[in-house]
Order: structure tokens, then C-alpha cells, then sequence
């Protein structure tokens, strides 16, 4: 029998088309096919309608060998991925006693009597093989329909996950060549998207010819852009391999632009070059609102490096809690390098730490001028021997504002904590080759 290898999702569901609702499964599904090798090369959210989802399935059922349907296996009358789903094979319903045992036992162990219209759940498409689900009472299906596979998930992640990951083990992996997809995501800051595929793009050639090859495509995120790399190989570990070599080559073209290649976010880096130099961190926020703190604490055990963090919002805040000085939020706003720069020092040497963040800005919409539009930021990080400072200007609206925000000062401190040498190093400046200059 032909391995499978090209595969097709349909999330199947009238909510996941709203704009309250969104499609996770077939990441989950995705990510799960990869490590076998499997490459999912389309995929499509279908509302609750009988012609849609047959008209999606047949298209599917067209294109590849393995077809993964999400959701629609409920009780309800706008639950049709069975029936359609045998529709589309031609194969009749047929009920399953067993399905119905188990049904009506789960409503038993919670001391209900099983509606009648759970008993829909036990209509299968004859010749299907049922996937216990341990966790719910839709049971998934598999079909073998010639070389092809139709596999029939529940909707509910906590159902679904469990499931896919037993037919992974139990049938998929029989059914799969046996080889690896793996992905890397190497997360890069200061650059556009483009200059991020100046840089890289001398690998792509060389990537494409050799035995393990390997393809990446750049995505920009939210105040930083992604690289993904992509291997295919017969064994993971090969994949790995080519991968660890790819990525360490993306890393020497961006310098300290790269700042993760092992999916580690710009927080988890920032608190690990911290531990490595058993420093400590405190911050000082005005429009992020706490967000820098908050981004820190993500991270399990940054306990170990976060300090505190303050948020100064009025300027009586800035002097009180701080020690900036008036006259210098008097002369140049409290939107200014000078005062970010008086609020890192600030809430360092109050919390005796080694280093300080201070960020001030004006997130929008209102409160801009044109001498400062709304975007503007003032970012600045210290330590007892080294200031870096600086003014952003960010575009959109305010909780991006405030995020890009957080990116810029986090990653203010990873660029002075990495560029600065091994740990123990002094903080200040080493001069990197492209490390931003120590102050711009
Ligand atoms: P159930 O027996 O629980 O009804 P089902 O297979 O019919 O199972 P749905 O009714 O389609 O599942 O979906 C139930 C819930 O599962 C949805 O409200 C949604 O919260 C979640 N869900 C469904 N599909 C997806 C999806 N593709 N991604 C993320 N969540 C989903």
C-alpha cells in the first residue's frame, strides 16, 4: 500500500467562521503529521452545512491521501461530518451497538438516562473502524477508502488531542514512509522582513540541493520577524541534524539580530543571559502599563532575576517612586530619553539591582503632537556601568503600541546583556560588530 504522505484538514464547524471562534486543531493536526513525515498541503474551516462540507470533502478527497476532518461528530442535528462523510464514500449508516454500550454507561457513571439522540453518535459509515474517545462521548472514525484514509476527530481539544495522538501511534505511523518534517523558528529583531531575506537569501540554493534539503519561508510577526526552517529526512534525527546546521548559518548571517533559534520567546532569552551572569532585573513602566514586568514573569522562575516593576504613570509617580528629577521632565516631557534614561537609573539603584528598564510613551490614540505623535517611546536600560537609550516610533493602535513597546525594551536588554560579553562581563559596551552603537 502507498504510504501516506500528502494530507488535507477540514475544521468543520459554523462557530470557527465567526469572529469569536478560531481553527487550533488543525495546528495541533499539523504538527502531529509533520513528526511523521506527513505534509499537509491544504487545509479549510467549513460551517455546519451538509453541501459545503461534501463539496469540501470530495475536493479533498481529490488531492490527497489522508484527509483529517475536526468537529461535526456531536449528537445535535447540525452535526453532519458522519453523514456526509458517508455520503460522500457512498457507504450506508449503520448502527453500533457497542458505540450506544458505551455512550449510555458514561451518562450512567454521572447518574443521567442517555437522550435519545446520543444514539446519532453511534451512526457510523459502514467498514469505518471507531476511535474510543476517552474523554467525551463522540467517538472519532477511521476509513479506509483504497490507498486513501478519512480520519473523523471531534471538535473539543482535550477530545481531539488524546485521540490524534493514539492514532498516531496506533495506525498513522504504520501507514507514513517513516520519514520527519521538522521545523525550526529562529526569531529575529531589528530588521524588516526584507532585509531579514537579503541576508539569508545566499542559503536558500545551497539549502534546496543538499540531501537533507531544506526550505524556509519569513513571516512578520508583532515587533519581530520569524524565520522558519523546514527539513524533510527520512529519519528526525537526520532532519535535526541539517537543521542544527541550517540555523547555526542563519545565526552567523543576522549576527545578534538572530536572538532565538531553539523556539525560545525574547523574555525566556532575557532571563537566561541574566541567570548566566546572576544578575537581577527591576523595571520601570509608564505606558506599558506593567507589560515588561508581566513578559518577564512569564517565564517559570524568574524569580530568580526580576526584582520588581513599577508602574509610574503621573509624573509625581516618576518622582516619587523613581527619583527623576522635575526639571527634567519640565524641559523635555515625560516622553523623552532623558526621562526614560532617569527612569531606568532610577529604579536600579532603588532596588540595588544591576539592571534598570525605563519605558515612557505615548500609546494613543490621543495625547500625540507633532513633535511626538502618538507611537512615540522612549526606551533606555541601565546598569552601574553602561546606558543605552532610545526613541522608537511605532505605528498602530494602543495594545500594539504597548507590545512593540515591551519587544523594543526587552530586546534592548538581551542586545546589552549578549553584546557585552560572557557572563560576568561588565555591561557596557563591547563593541559587537553590529551591535547598535551604546547609545543612539
Ligand atoms: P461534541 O460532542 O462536543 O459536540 P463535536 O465533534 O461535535 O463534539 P463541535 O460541536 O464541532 O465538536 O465543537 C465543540 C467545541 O470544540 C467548539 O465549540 C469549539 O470550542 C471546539 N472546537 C471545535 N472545532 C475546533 C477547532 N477546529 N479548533 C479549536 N476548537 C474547536
Amino acid at each position: 500500500m502507498r504510504p501516506l504522505s500528502r494530507a488535507a484538514i477540514l475544521a468543520v464547524g459554523s462557530e470557527l467562521l465567526t469572529p469569536s471562534r478560531i481553527d487550533t486543531n488543525s495546528l495541533f493536526i499539523t504538527e502531529q503529521l509533520n513528526l511523521l513525515g506527513i505534509d499537509v498541503v491544504f487545509k479549510g474551516v467549513v460551517g455546519d452545512d451538509r453541501d459545503e462540507l461534501a463539496t469540501a470533502a470530495r475536493a479533498a478527497l481529490g488531492r490527497v491521501d489522508l484527509v483529517i476532518c475536526s468537529g461535526g461528530l456531536g449528537p445535535t442535528d447540525d452535526d453532519l461530518t458522519r453523514e456526509v462523510v458517508a455520503a460522500v464514500l457512498n457507504r450506508p449508516l449503520v448502527e453500533d451497538q457497542a458505540i450506544v454500550d458505551r455512550i449510555e454507561a458514561r451518562f450512567a457513571s454521572r447518574g443521567m438516562r442517555m437522550p435519545e439522540i446520543n444514539r446519532r453518535q453511534a451512526m457510523v459509515p459502514a467498514g469505518a473502524r471507531v476511535l474510543a474517545n476517552e474523554n467525551g462521548t463522540a467517538p472519532g472514525l477511521w476509513l479506509d477508502e483504497g490507498d486513501r484514509v478519512v480520519v473523523l476527530l471531534p471538535g473539543p481539544p482535550r477530545e481531539m488531542q488524546p485521540m490524534l495522538t493514539r492514532v498516531m501511534r496506533e495506525r498513522l505511523q504504520a501507514r507514513s514512509a517513516g520519514g520527519a518534517l521538522v521545523r525550526r523558528i529562529v526569531r529575529i529583531t531589528g530588521r524588516t522582513e526584507s532585509h531579514t531575506e537579503e541576508a539569508v537569501r545566499p542559503l536558500y540554493e545551497p539549502w534546496a540541493r543538499a540531501p537533507v534539503p531544506i526550505s524556509a519561508t519569513i513571516l512578520a510577526a508583532l515587533g519581530q520577524i520569524e524565520l522558519h526552517v523546514t527539513a524533510r529526512a527520512a529519519a528526525r534525527g537526520e532532519a535535526e541534524a541539517a537543521l542544527d546546521a541550517a540555523v547555526r548559518q542563519v545565526a552567523a548571517a543576522l549576527g545578534h539580530d538572530a536572538y532565538s533559534v531553539d523556539g525560545r520567546s525574547l523574555e525566556q532569552v532575557v532571563g537566561d543571559l541574566l541567570v548566566e551572569r546572576g544578575w537581577r532585573i527591576a523595571v520601570a513602566e509608564s505606558c506599558t502599563g506593567g507589560l515588561v514586568t508581566s513578559r518577564l514573569t512569564d517565564v517559570a522562575g524568574s524569580s530568580r532575576y526580576v526584582d520588581r516593576g513599577i508602574v509610574a504613570y503621573a509624573n509625581e509617580a516618576k518622582v516619587e517612586l523613581l527619583g527623576v528629577p522635575h526639571p527634567l521632565l519640565e524641559e523635555h516631557g515625560a516622553v523623552s530619553e532623558p526621562v526614560a534614561v532617569a527612569m531606568a537609573a532610577g529604579i536600579r539603584t532603588r532596588a540595588r539591582v544591576d539592571v534598570g528598564i525605563g519605558v515612557t510613551g505615548i500609546a494613543g490614540p490621543g495625547g500625540g503632537s507633532p513633535a511626538k505623535p502618538v507611537g512615540t517611546v522612549a526606551i533606555a536600560a541601565s546598569t552601574a556601568s553602561a546606558t543605552r537609550s532610545r526613541v522608537c516610533r511605532f505605528i498602530g493602535e494602543r495594545e500594539p503600541i504597548k507590545f512593540q513597546a515591551a519587544q523594543a525594551a526587552l530586546d534592548m536588554v538581551r542586545r546589552m546583556l549578549s553584546e557585552a560579553g560572557g557572563p560576568g562581563g561588565s555591561g557596557g559596551p563591547s563593541g559587537g560588530p553590529k551591535g547598535p552603537p551604546l547609545r543612539r
